[in-house]
């Protein structure tokens, strides 16, 4: 369990500082996360890593030179939102474009892709390769599919150095990519982590018991055994791996491999070097050189305790990057020639917040008004509902879409009234209130629903006075949006259920010529009657899918919502309620 914190909400926030202030010789806070404190060489790539506080040294304590130039820390076990990520990446440029590698939670992918389409879209050349070490998250069939553990420090640890030779963005994307291929993991958990102010922990295992697999959040694993000897344990995490050789690699007889044993959190040292001792005897049985073996945190989960083995199949090249000379608040290797400190008004210039909005016409500003009084009617909805809305989510999620809505929308309304006070007009007020709002949900519909208030904001803009064919084609864009970050398709059993229907049908009444008050009010019967589809559903994306069939009967939370909001929305159009007979 957590013993030492204040405020728990306050806790990832206080936690970084506290890493930066032990730790400036190597980071700098910069919105969003930290960059190096070193000046990188003009035109080197700069990696970008990230994902959820909670895993330290993941992402933070790989922030140095040789590693990474920058991370995006969320808040515990929460994916960075996506202007975190494009804060950061924005900061640790250095004019040779940025690769984003992390470790393929579904929450991350959606942010770190938004963030990528952003930083491409401000002229920086921008890859992604994420890791997908773990093979008890999918066959290898599905290897795309893995998520990402201990085997983020190899991947890092390749590209970081590609970058400080001087390799292009594609040869440090194909690194990246050829050290992932080249690392497998596997690890087993003994009990489950408490996060602070949690009187429970967020996942148990039986006393006495093991959980095989399961991920570093609690994610089911594919099995449950009673907790065997060191030895034994040593022999089932290498005969798994050797099991799954990488492509490239013929026999593990003769193969260079790095073997990383990786504690979770509240595993000892001294049990990892009992079971190491194992290990290492079993490769060397197999035939494999053994090369540069760790032991020790790389990647934990709060205090979980759990540890797992990697294995990283190394070729010349890799070899050589291996070795590369690293400076990092939690990662050090060889002598690495100490680069000078970023100038402190350097610093304090990308603190500053950004407070000059994009000039308006009146007619756009008039709107934007509007677009706040919208913006409050969802917002109210949202508090009328929110016990409701986290009791169906409790069902087979885990019960916070009330208190995340709550959460984004409010500080959507706070970020509309401001911005539309100092004079932006409806697409900044938009694009403000879904910035706010993905900052402050958490949680995938969080992220949905800002990239869906940005798509709007987009197609609205700060000049016209929005008409019915832009307000369509902004809700068509923000359908695209939310259905190419998510990848959820009609069926799924999510909010694409209920915001499809009512797209197409905003889209079909706009262009047949009904006025927009009318063809919203149809859109959102549609939106309605579609929510309360989906209690027939089983749920194929997100959650609630490893429940599914706890969750037949209830609607969708992210669905039902949504046709809440888009009825709220609707009555405020014109200034009154649009209840049809
Ligand atoms: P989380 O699932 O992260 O706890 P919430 O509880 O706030 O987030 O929201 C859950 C809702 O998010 C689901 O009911 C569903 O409507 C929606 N959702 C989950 N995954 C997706 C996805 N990939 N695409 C679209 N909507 C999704
Ligand atoms: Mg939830």
């Amino acid at each position: 369990m957590t013993r030492l914190y204040n405020e728990p909400a306050a806790f990832a926030d206080e936690m970084i500082e506290g890493f930066v202030a032990a730790n400036a010789r190597y980071v700098r806070a910069v919105p969003g996360g930290v960059a190096r404190s070193t000046v990188s060489p003009e035109g080197q790539v700069a990696l970008v890593i990230g994902g959820g506080s909670g895993h330290y040294p993941a992402f933070g304590g790989l922030v140095g030179q040789g590693l990474a130039h920058g991370a995006a820390m969320g808040n515990l076990f929460a994916s960075p939102a996506t202007q975190q990520v494009e804060s950061v990446a924005r900061a640790a440029s250095n004019g040779g474009g940025v690769l984003l590698s992390y470790g393929n939670y579904a929450g991350d992918v959606l942010n770190f892709d938004a963030a990528q389409d952003r930083i491409r879209a401000a002229g920086i050349p921008c890859e992604t390769v994420t890791v997908t070490d773990d093979v008890s998250s999918a066959p290898l069939a599905e290897k795309h599919k893995r998520r990402g553990i201990a085997g983020d420090l190899t991947v890092f640890k390749s590209a970081g150095a590609a970058a400080e030779a001087g390799y292009d963005l594609a040869e440090v994307v194909r690194v990246a990519a050829l050290a992932n291929e080249r690392t497998r993991s596997f690890g087993v958990a003994f009990t489950g982590c408490t996060l602070p102010g949690a009187a429970e922990p967020l996942f148990t295992v039986p006393e006495r018991r093991m959980a095989v697999g399961m991920g570093i959040h609690g994610e089911p694993g594919i099995g449950e055994t009673d907790i065997p000897t060191a030895d034994e344990l040593a022999g089932m995490l290498v005969a798994r791996l050797l099991e799954e050789l990488p492509e490239g690699v013929e026999s593990a007889r003769g193969a260079r491999v790095v073997p990383i044993l990786n504690g979770l959190g509240s595993v000892k040292y001294e049990e990892m070097f009992v079971v190491y001792r194992r290990i290492a005897r079993l490769l060397e049985e197999a035939g494999v050189e053994i090369v540069d073996p760790h032991v020790g945190e790389f990647c934990t989960s709060f205090d979980m305790a759990g540890t797992s083995l990697t294995l990283f199949w190394l070729d010349e090249e890799l070899e050589r990057l291996w070795d590369a000379p690293v400076d990092s608040p939690a990662y050090r290797k060889g002598s690495v020639v100490a680069a000078e400190r970023v100038a402190t008004s350097a610093q304090q210039g990308e603190q500053e917040d950004r407070s000059g909005y994009p000039a308006a016409t009146p007619e756009s500003k008039d709107a934007a008004r509007q677009v706040v009084a919208a913006i409050e009617a969802l917002a109210a909805t949202v508090d009328a509902n929110v016990d409701e809305l986290g009791r169906m989510d409790s069902i087979a999620g885990d019960g916070d879409h009330g208190i995340g809505m709550q959460r984004g929308s409010r500080a959507a309304v706070a970020a509309a009234r401001e911005a539309a006070a100092a004079g932006a007009g409806a697409g900044t007020v938009l694009l403000q209130a879904g910035d706010a709002w993905s900052h402050r949900a958490g949680g995938t519909s969080g992220a949905l629903w800002g990239v869906a208030l940005r798509a709007l904001g987009d197609a609205l803009g700060d000049e016209a006075r929005p008409n019915a064919a832009m307000v369509a084609s902004g809700v068509a864009a923000a359908a695209a949006g939310i259905t190419s970050y998510g990848k959820a398709q009609l069926g799924d059993k999510t909010m694409v259920d209920a915001l499809l229907p009512f797209a197409e049908t905003l889209t079909r009444e706009v262009a047949a010529g009904t006025s927009l008050l009318e063809a919203w009010t149809w859109a959102a019967d549609a939106a309605t009657a579609a929510a309360a589809g989906t209690a027939d559903l089983l749920p194929r994306m997100g959650r609630a899918r490893p429940h599914a069939e706890k969750s037949l009967g209830t609607p969708d939370p992210g669905a039902h919502s949504f046709a809440l909001i888009v009825r709220a929305v609707g009555d405020v159009l014109d200034g009154g309620p649009t209840e049809r007979s």
